[in-house]
């Protein structure tokens, strides 16, 4: 294993986010809300608003490509250095750049000797190990290189880890309709049609699962023409079978995930991104969002529907990760910690 710097039991973990894009600029805002953690610095590729917006907040920028410091200049956008500079400067990087960049990136921050976590659209292989907070923190402690898995992975993960404790699991199959594009995509626009994706089974969902929870799972996938949330659709053979109240007790009682009835208006993603919008910064919502009518045990086998906001619903998972790395807290003092600065498990609906 490469030697990483920062075994820190003193002061703040000073995070360095590589790639202030969708997922960077939402973990940069819930780092900076850590009392044990600070931003020392944000990257972006080129000086666009975003870049503007990371200076107006107060965030260090740096130029994530070298050769581009002088278009930043010539935009008139201040500019600390580069990512090499701010390497330097941190005991964590959060690589948040797009999908397989992040492994390119590997190589800067193994020879910077700054640990790193990786985003789901890398591989596997990229990290030492998966992460979802409670599904295995544990095995991120002390660990320099991580991957949080990606938003269906998480979404998925938290409810069957949370199944599998309390009545143990023989099978699961899920159909995850994701959302085709994030809503600020203006390059790849929206599909006039339903998308099976991939066409073959099973879709990458299921076996990335398996890299965070020991289960028997197989998923299909389809993209549509949407922005909002995805949607899974999940039946579970349980070893026991549950009451449906107890069920709901189990999901209830952990904080990141959110119960919300079609009695109270949830009748689509759309309707639940409206009442977020009235809830949190930017809609983001950090908790799954099972339809507590969707809950049901059908021949001992148990129904549920959720939606994942794919922006956001990561932003814990890396702050987590963080903590393990540097055997800061355990997962019940970290998730919580988490949990509390972010507001899950305080909406009251
Ligand atoms: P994004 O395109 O919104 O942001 C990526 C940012 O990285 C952009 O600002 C881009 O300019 C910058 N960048 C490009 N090349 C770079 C480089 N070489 N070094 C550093 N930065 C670079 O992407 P995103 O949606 O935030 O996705 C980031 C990662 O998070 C991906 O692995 C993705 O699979 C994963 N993820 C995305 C979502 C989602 O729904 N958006 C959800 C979960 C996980």
């Amino acid at each position: 294993m490469a030697k990483c710097r920062g075994n820190k039991k003193k002061g703040k973990i000073k995070v360095a986010i590589n790639g202030y894009g969708t997922i960077g600029k939402r973990v940069a805002d819930a780092v900076k809300l850590q009392k044990d953690m600070s931003v020392v610095g944000v990257t972006k590729t080129k000086p666009d608003f975003e870049a503007k917006m990371a200076v107006k907040k107060g965030y260090k920028l740096y130029a994530a490509i070298p050769e581009r410091v002088e278009l930043f200049e010539k935009a008139g956008i201040k500019i600390e250095g580069t990512i090499d500079d701010l390497l330097e400067k941190a005991d964590i990087v959060i690589d948040c750049s797009p999908g397989k960049i992040g492994a390119e990136n590997k190589e800067k921050y193994v020879k910077a000797g700054v640990k790193a976590i990786f985003q789901g659209g890398e591989k596997a292989n990229v990290a030492e190990t998966s992460f979802n907070a409670l599904s295995c923190y544990d095995k991120a402690l002390g660990k320099n290189y991580v991957r949080v898995v990606s938003c269906n992975t998480t979404g998925l993960t938290r409810v069957l880890y949370l199944i599998k404790e309390n009545f143990g699991i023989k099978k699961v199959r899920a159909t995850m309709i994701r959302r085709v594009v994030d809503p600020k995509e203006d390059k790849k626009g929206l599909v006039n049609g339903i998308m099976p994706n991939p066409i073959t089974l099973p879709s990458h969902h299921g076996p990335d699962v398996q890299t965070v929870l020991d289960v028997d799972i197989t998923t299909v996938a389809f993209k549509v023409p949407s922005t909002l949330m995805h949607i899974h659709s999940i039946n579970v053979v349980p070893e026991k079978i549950p009451e449906r109240e107890d069920l709901l007790e189990v999901l209830r009682s952990e904080p990141r995930i959110l119960l919300l009835k079609e009695n109270d208006g949830f009748t689509s993603t759309a309707k639940i991104i409206e009442w977020a919008r009235e809830v949190r910064m930017r809609y983001d919502l950090y908790e799954n969002c099972v339809w507590e009518d969707s809950v049901s045990i059908v021949d001992g086998e148990i129904y549920l529907t959720q939606a994942i906001h794919q922006e956001a619903i990561v932003v814990p998972e890396n702050i987590d990760a963080i903590r393990a790395m540097f055997e800061l807290k355990s997962r019940e003092e970290s998730m919580k910690l988490t949990n509390n600065s972010l507001g899950i498990g305080k909406i009251k609906i």
